[in-house]
């Protein structure tokens, strides 16, 4: 039996671990704790509060609107990808914004691309599909690829239109859910009155809101809504996103009235800073603007990056910064071993988020030096203790800005950077390719494999649900989990020889390992790219994994390559591949000559279904499937261009010619990749013919 104080003390704990990770999960941002451990947490607050029912009123937590935020709405996958956009946070990178589209494009300086400027509001992105004319579904952003569906609380927004006119076919509207600064104040003192906890800003409101459970069913005026871009559609709504907002009004949504196109940067910027200086007097709060190509097929002609696209950026606003001490420097080591300092901070509010941790980058960034070794805060160092301004710029690491060290403790000393590894003390070096400090010892290194084990089952590889950081470190520590293949094993286990019950203590009932063993079940069917990616090898990242699986299809095809490349000792076949690179080899052939890595990776592959690489593109012309080099320049496309549209078409394009090569596509001026394609009886084809093979018409 807990005794009162006793009560007291944890109640606060918990009470500060559920609002955190609450705040976590309505920014959603990535929380430390799992579902589970979230649930575990709040029955234990609840057991607590039946034995003393007179501290409630202490300890609102159970009494939030959106309270117990879990699997209560309905997981959907996206019709399409719901795509985040990238940052620029200067005029130079608009700049270069604008230069790479004209590379890949091939324009000249001179020629314009007009850009569509919109706020981007910070609030919640929602996709609205309508089936023929009537509003079927809405779900949230998620993590871009699967949404939850809000669809009876978005029903209530009065700005989203139940009907629309377009009555045949599906049509996804996508825009912005937030909640106005004049009606926010209003909901916080009526949350005050009621005696519950209020919102720390109108985007948690608006999270909050479209996310409780409760609904009453009015129409909510508080909430609205604005569109900004069309997902799937019957048929082309328009030809440019200046048309489609007009369009969207016809419709019945509301657009932002900001909103304009510019056909020069100069102005555009000005107009960025005009709006800047407005901000404090809109009703719904912007973080920066975001910047579209306004010609659609020019859209169409940039495609997308793996995350994001090509024709778009999001023009943030300067960062928000505060000023808080730094109350420890921690050493974070990741799985492919290098050593981040991380500066733990004593908690602080900047721009509605509580920060506690700013990333110090590495040893020179402690010291006072840039990568070039120039000094960088007039070249003062950083202490344990120092008083420093801490940035967030997006949602990115929160940095550090400056430190004030006239605020310094007389007897502080220089951050000492460790020699040796504080997990497992081997020796650590400078890595000659990106100057990181690592820890060599990639076998042996209990934080290096715990990271690894965590990066394995994290959102974008296994994306295994209820296996948070913390049961991983224990699984781990108990010797439970010491390889992938382990969690493929785990359940068999404690139907033998192990009560999991027992082992995860109060508040694991039969039912939350049930949900775990079934997403562990869900997890052994897996795209090629994503377990590429699952294995953590460095330097093989989101990007290069989706290259090799564009370039392999099938993982049994990659994998018998590889092995026998690496028992004949050839390498060429990996430099043939566009898009990797030297230290990419490197990396694969490191890790795939590792007699351990190899050990377990067959042990996992026996677990798992690997599905074929799908491509995105449905487009079948006469190179889908072919194997092409490009050489010479090109009239009507960069090399980026013309690599992008082969890649939609089906096609792989290698870097260097050989007998298995189906044409080479020769532009102006062409290198001696003609002659050897003479030599090899290799089929040649110019420009026009290039874009007759593939109907190419823009
Ligand atoms: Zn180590």
């Amino acid at each position: 039996m807990v005794t009162k104080s006793e009560a007291v003390s944890k109640l606060k704990e918990l009470s500060d671990i559920i609002t955190k990770s609450r705040e976590a999960y309505f920014n959603f941002n990535q929380s430390d704790i799992t579902d589970q451990e979230y649930d575990q947490n709040i029955s234990e607050f609840a057991n607590i509060i039946a034995k003393y029912p007179e501290l409630e009123d202490e300890y609102k937590v159970l009494d939030q609107i959106g309270a117990i935020p879990n699997s209560k709405f309905k997981k959907v996958k996206h019709l399409s990808p719901m795509y985040s956009l990238s940052n620029a946070f200067t005029n130079e990178d608009i700049y270069n914004f604008l230069n790479q589209m004209r590379s890949f494009l091939d324009l000249s300086g001179s020629e314009q691309i007009d850009l569509v400027f919109e706020p981007k509001i910070d609030g919640l992105s929602l996709s609205l599909i309508y089936k023929n004319g009537y509003l079927f579904q809405a779900l949230t952003r998620g993590d871009g690829q699967i949404g939850e569906d809000v669809t009876e609380n978005a029903r209530l927004i009065s700005d989203v239109p139940l009907s629309i006119p377009v009555k045949n076919g599906t049509l996804e509207i996508r825009g912005e859910v937030y909640f106005p600064n004049s009606t926010f104040s209003e909901l916080n003192d009526e949350l005050k009155i009621k005696g519950r906890k209020t919102f720390s800003n109108p985007r948690n409101a608006a999270s909050g809101t479209l996310r409780q459970f409760k609904s009453n069913k009015n129409r909510n005026t508080n909430l609205c809504f604005f569109a900004y871009s069309v997902g799937n559609a019957p048929y082309r709504l328009a030809d440019s996103q200046a048309m489609l907002l007009k369009i969207f009004n016809d419709l019945g949504f509301k657009t932002n009235n900001l909103s304009k196109v510019f056909t020069s940067v100069e102005k555009l910027l000005q107009y960025y800073e005009e709006v800047f200086s407005l901000r404090p007097e809109l009703d719904y709060d912007i973080d920066g603007i975001v910047y579209k190509v306004n010609d659609f097929r020019l859209q169409e002609r940039l495609g997308f990056r793996s995350s994001s696209p090509r024709w778009a950026i999001a023009h943030k606003f300067p960062a928000e910064m505060s000023i808080t001490v730094i109350e420890d420097i921690e050493i974070q080591i990741g799985r492919t071993g290098t050593l981040s300092p991380v500066a733990k901070l004593k908690p602080v509010n900047i721009g509605g988020v509580v920060v506690s941790s700013a990333t110090l980058h590495n040893k020179d960034f402690i010291k006072g030096l840039d990568n070039k070794g120039n000094k960088i805060r007039g070249g003062a160092d950083i202490r344990k203790g120092d008083w420093v301004t801490v940035y967030r710029a997006g949602d990115v690491i929160p940095k550090i800005k400056d430190v004030d060290i006239s605020k310094r403790n007389q007897i502080s000393k220089p951050f000492a950077f460790p020699d040796h590894c504080p997990s497992c003390n081997t020796k650590v070096k400078i890595d000659e390719s990106d100057s990181a400090i690592r820890c060599h010892n990639s076998q042996g290194c209990d934080a290096q494999i715990i990271a690894g084990l965590k990066h394995f089952v994290s959102k974008k590889a296994f994306n295994i649900d209820g296996l948070g950081g913390r049961i991983i470190e224990e699984f781990y520590q108990k010797d439970l989990i010491q390889q992938p293949g382990d969690f493929f094993r785990l359940e068999s286990k404690s139907k033998h020889a192990l009560n999991l019950i027992e082992f995860f203590g109060k508040g694991w009932g039969k039912k939350s390992l049930k949900n775990l063993f079934n997403s562990i079940e869900k997890a052994r069917l897996i795209k090629f790219e994503r377990f590429l990616f699952s294995l953590g090898i460095r330097h093989i990242g989101e990007n290069a994994s989706q290259v090799l699986a564009t370039y392999f299809d099938s993982w049994d095809v990659f994998y018998n390559k590889i092995k026998c490349g690496i028992s004949k000792n050839d390498k060429q076949f990996l430099f043939e591949i566009e898009g990797i690179g030297q230290l990419m080899v490197a990396s694969l052939v490191e890790f795939f000559s590792d007699f351990k890595e190899r050990e377990k990776l067959d042990d996992l592959l026996n677990y798992v279904k690997i599905e074929n690489f799908i491509k995105s593109s449905k487009i079948e012309t006469a190179i889908t499937n072919k194997k092409l080099v490009l050489t010479g320049t090109f009239k009507g496309f960069s090399r980026a261009e013309l690599k992008s549209i082969c890649e939609r078409h089906g096609a792989k394009v290698l870097t260097a010619l050989s007998n298995n090569v189906d044409f080479l596509v020769v532009g102006q001026s062409p290198g001696s990749k003609v002659k050897k394609a003479d030599q090899l009886g290799v089929k040649q084809i110019f420009e026009e013919e290039f874009k007759a093979l593939i109907d190419y018409s823009l």
